[in-house]
This record gives C-alpha cells, structure tokens and sequence, in this order.
C-alpha cells in the first residue's frame, strides 16, 4: 500500500484527513458533560456545513441537540432550510445557547426546549410546545443518549440500567407516540443507534441493548407507518469525538486512543455525520424506511 498520502488537489473541503487523529488528552467531565469545554472541541460543521435547500420549510425536532451529532444535525438540518426546535439538559444551557447564537445570526428559526426526557410527561409537552412554536412538525430526529461505562454486571445498579433504558428506550417511544400526532405524510423519523447494537462493548452491558432496541424499534415501527406516508429510519455511528464519550461514556484509557482501532485511524467529528440525516430527512429518499446507515470510520460493521 502507498503510505504517502496524496489528496486529489480538487476536493475543496473537509475530507478524509481533516480532522483531529488519536493521540488525546485524558480529560473527564461529570455527566452530561460540555462540547464547549473539551479538548479539541467537537468540530459540528459551524464553519464548514454548506445547505442546499434539501430541507426547506421543513420543521425538524432534534433531542440533544445542544452538542455532538445532535448539534451537527441542528446546523445541517437549519442550513438545509429547515425550522429547528432543540432538546437538551438543562446543565447543558451554554452549549444550546452557542447553537441558537449561531443559526439565529444566520437567520434561521432555532427554538430551545430544555428538560430531562425521562418522564412521558415532559416528553409530552416537549413535543406540544415543539409543534405550536415551529407552526408543525414534519422532522423528527430522536438522538438523545445517556452512555455510562460499567465494567461488571455485579456492579450494575437498577438505578443506572434504568436511566440508560429511559432515556434511549422510553423517551423515544413517548416522544415519537406523541409526535404522531402532527405528523403528517411526507414526514421523516430518524432515530440515533450504534455499532454497540450489532458488536456490543462488555463495558456497555445496558447502552448496548438500548442501542439493539432502537433498531429494531425503527424497523417495526417503519412497517407500522409506511401505510401513513411517515419514513422510519435509524443512523448507527461508530465512535464520534463527543461529551457523551468523556462524561463516563468510556474509561479514560480509552479517551487518549479514541478510535485508534477504525480503519481510518481516528474518531469521527460530527460534522462527518450530518448529511446521513440529512439525506434520510429529504423527500429525495422517499423510498427508503426500516433502515440502518451505520458511519463507523470503515470496519463495514453493518
Ligand atoms: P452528546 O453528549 O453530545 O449528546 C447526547 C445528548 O443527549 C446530550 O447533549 C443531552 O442533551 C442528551 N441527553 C442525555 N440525557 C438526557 C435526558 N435525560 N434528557 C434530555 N436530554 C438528554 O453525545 P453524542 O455522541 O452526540 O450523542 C448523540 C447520540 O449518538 C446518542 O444517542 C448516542 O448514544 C449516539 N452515539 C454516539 C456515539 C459516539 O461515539 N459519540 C456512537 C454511537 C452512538
Ligand atoms: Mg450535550
């Protein structure tokens, strides 16, 4: 193989060999951690995202949109043309309010809805207040994750397997219940797994299965809706450099090689991801649901 690295002169953006490769900083933050404070900040496409009209008029609820692929999405989604409502934590207002800063100065509609999505309640009312500020809801994009390593079932608590399953499990349910209520055709459901569900991690005991769920939650479900017009599918990313993965999401061994061990030597940034959302959200895949787009740095996983 040539090991010297020739770039053919006319790709004229990011590509291949753009973005930050292991070695890291150790670096830990308590759950759920800030994209602004990490070190290197995630790149979300804030400066390199160009739209092209995909989404326009489209009106996308993204959870966890403050940060990471959440954040990426909100800045493709907006570009695209689309009106944005993020979800994230409360602890997370800095990072949310960097996003609102920098779609509102382009002038696009971006709506903040903090809350903690582990009560049906909230859920609820995330998705009423979602649709009545963007004046309807025809994107939505369940990506929303709590990740926390454990190396041993024995000490697995109830509580924690329980957060991990409310908020990748059940929170999708109550809020994708709920957002049928304004779906109408034409809509696209996106929801966020992992290679964790086809080559689950032994310290990922309960993420894992959550990851598993919402598989094969977006291919049932895409049976259930096709005849309504709504699309179903899920994106499974590999490791991407995000908070999730330094507030507990891996051991800090594992942050200094992060994603040594992808064929292309180093983690993703979410900017990479954004246009896999992107293209399950616009018409121009209207024939595509039930389906899983895996973005992994290329061990071809599924
Ligand atoms: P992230 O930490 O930037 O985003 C996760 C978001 O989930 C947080 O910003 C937070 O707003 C939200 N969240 C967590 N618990 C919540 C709760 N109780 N209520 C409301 N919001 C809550 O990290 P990310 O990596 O961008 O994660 C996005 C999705 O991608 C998650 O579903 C994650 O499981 C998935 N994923 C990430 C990777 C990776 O390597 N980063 C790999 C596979 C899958
Ligand atoms: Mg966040």
């Amino acid at each position: 193989m040539n090991s010297e690295k020739k770039i053919s002169p006319s790709l004229n953006q990011p590509h291949v060999d753009s973005f930050p490769t292991p070695p890291f900083e150790k670096q830990k933050q308590p759950f759920p951690g800030l994209a602004n404070k990490m070190i290197p900040v995630p790149d979300h496409g804030e400066t390199t995202y160009k739209g092209s009209s995909r989404l326009k008029g489209r009106k996308a609820l993204i959870t966890g949109g403050d940060s990471g692929i959440g954040r990426a999405v909100a800045i493709a989604f907006a570009r695209e043309g689309a009106d944005v409502a993020i979800n994230y934590l409360p602890q997370e207002e800095s990072d949310a309010q960097e996003v609102v800063k920098l779609l509102s100065e382009e002038g696009h509609k971006i709506i903040a809805l903090p809350g903690d999505i582990r009560t049906e309640i909230f859920c609820k009312t995330l998705v009423e207040e979602a649709a009545e500020k963007l004046g309807g809801l025809d994107l939505l994009v369940n990506n929303a994750g709590r990740q926390q390593f454990c190396d041993s079932i024995k000490d697995l608590t109830t509580e924690a397997f329980d957060a991990t399953f409310k908020t990748n499990v059940y929170a999708l349910f109550w809020i994708t219940k709920a957002a049928l209520h304004y779906l109408p055709r034409g809509s696209s459901i996106i929801n966020t797994s992992s290679v964790q569900a086809f080559l689950p991690s032994d310290n990922l005991l309960d993420y894992s299965q959550t990851k598993a769920s919402i598989v094969a939650f977006t291919k049932s479900l895409a049976k259930q809706l096709g005849p309504e017009g709504i699309r179903v599918n899920a994106v499974a990313p590999g490791p991407y450099w995000t908070a999730l993965q330094i507030s507990g999401g891996q051991p800090q061994e594992k942050i200094e090689k992060f994603g040594e061990q992808a064929p292309l030597g180093r983690p993703g940034q979410p900017a990479e991801i954004a246009a896999l959302y992107v293209a399950f959200a616009s018409p121009e895949s209207s024939y595509s649901s039930g389906q899983v787009w895996c973005s992994d740095g290329g061990t071809g996983t599924v």
